[in-house]
C-alpha cells in the first residue's frame, strides 16, 4: 500500500450512456476510497470531441447518484483539483507536452494524414499490413528528429499544423506492477510513438490522463481491463516526466451470459436484459432501457455488480453498501472475465424486495397506482406478496386482488378442481362462514378443518376452490391470512359472486 493518502478517480468519456462495466469501475473505485478513508474523485475526459454526446455527462451523474456512489470530487461537487472536465483544463497541457519535447521525450511531427495513409498502404503492398510510427519508421517522417530546427522552427511559425509524439525509447523493458494481474513487462519496441498533442490543440487522452492524474494527486488507478494495453506508454510518461506513478488495478471485462465475448452496449436489447444504469433516451428518441427503469432497487444493482469480479472468500452474498466498503479488497478481484448473470441479477433484486420494510413497499407501490388505496392496506398486500415476486409491479400484477374482485378465474384450476360437487362443497362453506363469529388467521384455519373433517374431505379438494373464488387465482398466499385480511363480509360476497360466474360458466359449456 502506498503510503500517500488515497485518491483514486472515475475518467469517464462522455460519448454515450453509462455501461454497467463503466459502473462497475466507478463502485469499485466507491469502494476502494472508502475502506481507505480515501477521496473519491469523478473527471470527465472530453478531450475527444468528435465523440462528444449531449447529456452523457448529466446521465453519468445522475446514474452514480441513483447507486448512490457518488464521488466527493468532481463537475458540480467542489475540490481542490479542478476544474475536474478536460476541456476546461485545456489550457493546462500544452506546457507538459512542451516540456517533454525540451527534454528530448517526445518531438514535432508533421507529417499529414495523407502522408500517413501513403506510408500505411506502402506498407501493406510490401506485406506489412500493422505499420506503425515508431522507433524505427520515425526516422523517414517528416518530424523534428529527422528535419533541422531552424526548418522546424520556420514550419511552426508559419502555422503549420503538427502533433507532439512520444519518442519511445527502443528496446526497453517497461516494467510496473499491477494490484490484480501481478508484474507486466512490455518491451517498447512494442510500442509505438503515440500522439501526446493534437493539432487540435487538445491534448490526447494519454497525455492529459497522465497530467490530470498527477496534479490531482491520484494514488491508484482503478480501471478497466481495456487499458491495460495504454498502461506501458503511461508508466513511461510518468517516467519521462520524472513523476512518481500511481498504483494500477485493471479490472477484468464483463463477458456476455454464454462467456463468448465482452458484454457490449447492444447486447441488453439483443438478450433481453438492461445493460445500463437508467434509460438513455438518444436524439431520435430510440430507448435503451435501464435497471431503474425496470423496477430494480439500487441496493441490488450495486450488489449484483460488486460480485461481478470480486468476492468476499465467504458464501455472504448480500451486502449493504457500508458492508461492501468494509469487506472490498483489490486483492480479492479476480484477473478472469466475470460473466454477467441476468438470472442472478433477478436473484438479487428478489432477496431486496423480500427484505425490504412493508410500508416503504405500499409507499412505492402507491405511487405506481396513483395514491388510489390507503397505504395501510398496501402494506399488508405487500407483506402477503413480496415472497412471490420480483419487482414492486409483480406485487401488483399478481396481488391486485386483495384490493379488487376478481373478474376472471384461473382457467386451468377451473377445469382441474370445479368437478361435480364442487358447487355443492363451496355453498356449505359459505353457509359455514357466515356463522364465524371470529375472523383471525388462525380461526378461519381452525373453522375450515373442521369443515373437511366434518365432510370428511381433503384440503385439496376444497382449498383450491376457496381460492378460485376468492382470489380467481389457482395460487398463492395462504388463503386463511388473505382472508382474515379481505374480512369476512368481502369474503362472503366474494364466494357467493363466484359461485353464480362458475354456475353461468358451467351452464355455457
Ligand atoms: N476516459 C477513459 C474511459 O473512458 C478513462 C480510462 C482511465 O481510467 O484511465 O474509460
Amino acid at each position: 500500500m502506498s503510503s500517500r493518502p488515497v485518491r483514486v478517480r472515475f475518467a469517464p468519456s462522455p460519448t454515450g450512456p453509462l455501461h454497467m462495466g463503466g459502473v462497475r469501475t466507478a463502485l469499485y473505485n466507491y469502494l476502494f476510497a472508502k475502506k481507505h478513508n480515501g477521496t473519491f474523485v469523478i473527471r470527465i475526459e472530453d478531450t475527444d470531441q468528435t465523440r462528444f454526446v449531449p447529456g452523457a455527462q448529466d446521465y453519468i451523474m445522475d446514474s452514480l447518484q441513483w447507486c448512490g456512489i457518488m464521488p466527493t470530487e468532481g463537475p458540480g461537487l467542489g475540490g481542490e483539483f479542478g476544474p475536474y472536465i478536460q476541456s476546461e483544463r485545456k489550457s493546462m497541457y500544452r506546457p507538459y507536452a512542451e516540456e517533454l519535447v525540451k527534454n528530448g521525450k517526445a518531438y514535432y511531427a508533421f507529417d499529414t494524414s495523407e502522408d500517413l495513409t501513403k506510408m500505411r498502404d506502402q506498407a501493406k503492398s510490401m506485406g506489412m499490413p500493422n505499420w506503425q510510427y515508431n522507433c524505427i519508421t520515425r526516422g523517414s517522417m517528416q518530424n523534428s528528429l529527422t528535419l533541422s530546427a531552424d526548418e522546424v522552427s520556420k514550419r511552426i511559425a508559419s502555422g503549420e499544423p503538427y502533433v507532439i509524439r512520444m519518442k519511445m525509447p527502443r528496446n526497453q523493458d517497461v516494467r510496473f506492477h499491477d494490484e490484480i494481474r501481478g508484474w507486466v513487462v512490455v518491451n517498447t519496441n512494442n510500442l509505438d510513438d503515440k500522439v501526446l498533442f493534437k493539432s487540435d490543440g487538445m491534448p490526447t487522452y494519454h497525455l492529459a490522463n497522465i497530467v490530470d492524474d498527477h496534479t490531482m494527486e491520484i494514488s491508484h488507478v482503478i480501471r478497466g481491463e481495456e487499458w491495460l494495453p495504454s498502461a506501458p506508454l503511461h508508466v513511461m510518461l510518468y517516467k519521462a516526466f520524472g513523476w512518481e506513478e500511481p498504483k494500477f488495478a485493471h479490472l477484468p471485462l464483463l463477458l456476455k451470459p454464454d462467456g463468448n465475448g465482452k458484454l457490449s452496449k447492444r447486447d441488453g436489447d439483443r438478450l433481453g436484459f438492461p445493460v445500463f444504469p437508467t434509460n438513455w433516451v438518444t436524439t431520435d428518441g430510440d430507448v435503451f432501457s435501464g435497471y431503474r427503469e425496470n423496477g430494480y432497487f439500487p441496493e441490488a444493482f450495486v450488489n449484483m455488480l460488486a460480485f461481478l469480479g470480486w468476492n468476499p472468500g465467504t458464501t455472504q452474498e448480500i451486502f449493504t453498501l457500508a458492508e461492501l466498503c468494509e469487506a472490498f479488497s483489490l486483492e480479492r478481484v479476480s484477473k478472469a472475465g466475470a460473466k454477467f448473470d441476468p438470472d442472478k441479477t433477478k436473484w438479487f433484486q428478489q432477496q431486496y424486495l423480500r427484505n425490504t420494510n412493508d410500508q416503504y413497499l405500499a409507499k412505492q407501490l402507491n405511487q405506481h397506482l396513483n395514491n388510489k388505496y390507503p397505504e395501510d392496506k398496501l402494506a399488508v398486500v405487500c407483506k402477503l406478496m413480496k415472497d412471490r415476486a420480483t419487482f414492486i409491479q409483480d406485487i401488483w400484477s399478481e396481488g391486485s386482488f386483495l384490493m379488487e374482485q376478481p373478474t376472471s378465474y384461473d382457467e386451468k384450476t377451473t377445469r382441474k378442481k370445479w368437478k361435480k360437487n364442487a358447487d355443492q362443497i363451496m355453498t356449505e362453506w359459505v353457509d359455514e362462514l357466515g356463522k364465524a363469529t371470529e375472523f383471525t388467521t388462525e380461526a378461519i384455519e381452525v373453522q375450515f378443518k373442521a369443515f373437511l373433517d366434518k365432510h370428511k374431505l381433503g384440503i385439496g379438494a376444497v382449498l383450491p376452490l376457496f381460492r378460485l373464488l376468492v382470489t380467481g387465482k389457482g395460487m398463492g398466499p395462504s388463503m386463511f391470512e388473505i382472508s382474515s385480511f379481505l374480512g369476512k363480509e368481502e369474503c362472503i360476497k366474494r364466494l357467493t359472486i363466484g359461485l353464480e360466474k362458475m354456475a353461468e360458466t358451467q351452464t355455457n359449456l
